[in-house]
């Protein structure tokens, strides 16, 4: 019934039991109490910068702790986005990631960046811009060391007010990355219209490109494109140093997946931001 993945014991329910036991409905009730339970935390995975193997980053992944176990995600955010339950915990997405990245930049002294997935609904959402200035007002994190990650749907929707709200959230201070780029619909023409910073190149892509010629010849132009745009480009999946390897050699700036590290619990993290922090003195 469930199965293991990923390094921080993910379980994933495959969806026979969840038809079997119709508990769609207990799902969403038991989620809706999740956040006052305080069942829900964030894992944060390590981004590599390509030129010199330095830590950028980390992108915050949300984890549902239910009796011991970690639920993905993916067992649960389509359900919370139709649900419209992902609008009270995107806001406490933003707020725990905001908060971590302030209390990281107190106590290290590098203001670490911290990437926050934004679904299509939250951030349609009324009132999604408010309470993100008082989020960046009441945490004091450093605006540009928040980067939030939009996946081209949200584009497809409304371009028009899209763009008018990507240029506020970046008038904030804050970094737009496009997330699973290459999956969506978005034009080229809207792309160049986008106040963005970074692409995020889908791990579909990455799989399969050391074997399928279209796969590399793909990720290839994704970077010529995001560079042509004045954009960072990082690739997402990435598990082998093969794939590492060949990113490397096509100019990607960065990379985040398995093969560099895996999501890791809050405290591991901060291992790892001082470990960086150490080999740069070194
Ligand atoms: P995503 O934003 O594209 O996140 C990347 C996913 O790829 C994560 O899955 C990550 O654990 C996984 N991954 C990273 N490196 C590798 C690798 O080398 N190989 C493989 N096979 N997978 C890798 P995760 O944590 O299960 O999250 C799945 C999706 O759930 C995310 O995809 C994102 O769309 C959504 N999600 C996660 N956290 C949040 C959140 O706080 N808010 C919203 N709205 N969505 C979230
Ligand atoms: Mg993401
Ligand atoms: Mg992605
Ligand atoms: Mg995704």
């Amino acid at each position: 019934a469930a199965r293991k993945a990923g390094g921080d014991s993910l379980v994933t329910y495959g969806p026979e039991l969840t038809a079997q036991t119709g508990e769609r409905l207990d799902m969403e009730a038991l989620l809706r109490h999740a956040i006052e339970r305080d069942e829900l935390e964030l894992h944060y995975q390590p981004q590599q910068g390509l030129r010199d193997g330095r830590l950028m980053g980390f992108e915050a992944l949300l984890r549902w702790r239910r009796m011991g176990q970690l639920i993905s995600p993916a067992d649960f955010i389509p359900m919370a986005e139709e649900s419209g339950l992902i609008v009270p915990i995107g806001k406490w997405v933003i707020e725990e990631a905001c908060r971590q990245g302030a209390e990281w930049h107190r106590e290290t002294g590098a203001a670490v960046q911290v990437a926050i997935n934004i679904s299509p609904r939250q951030f349609a959402a009324p009132g999604f811009l408010a309470h993100l200035e008082g989020v960046l007002a009441a945490t004091g994190v450093e605006p540009s060391s928040i980067e939030l990650e939009i996946t081209e749907s949200v584009m497809v929707e409304n371009a028009e007010m899209a763009i008018a709200l990507l240029h506020r959230l970046r008038g904030l201070g804050l970094k737009l990355a496009i997330d699973d780029f290459g999956t969506g619909y978005s034009s080229l023409a809207y792309l160049s219209r986008f106040p963005i910073h970074k692409l995020k190149i889908d791990q579909s892509f990455v799989r399969n490109m050391h074997t399928v010629s279209e796969q590399s010849t793909i990720v290839q132009a994704t970077i010529s494109l995001g560079h042509s745009l004045g954009l960072t480009v990082i690739a997402e999946g990435v598990e082998t140093e093969q794939q590492r390897t060949m990113l490397a050699a096509w100019r990607c700036d960065e990379i985040q997946g398995y093969c560099y590290a895996r999501p890791l619990p809050a405290a591991m993290a901060r291992r790892f931001i001082e470990n960086g922090l150490h080999l740069q003195a070194a």
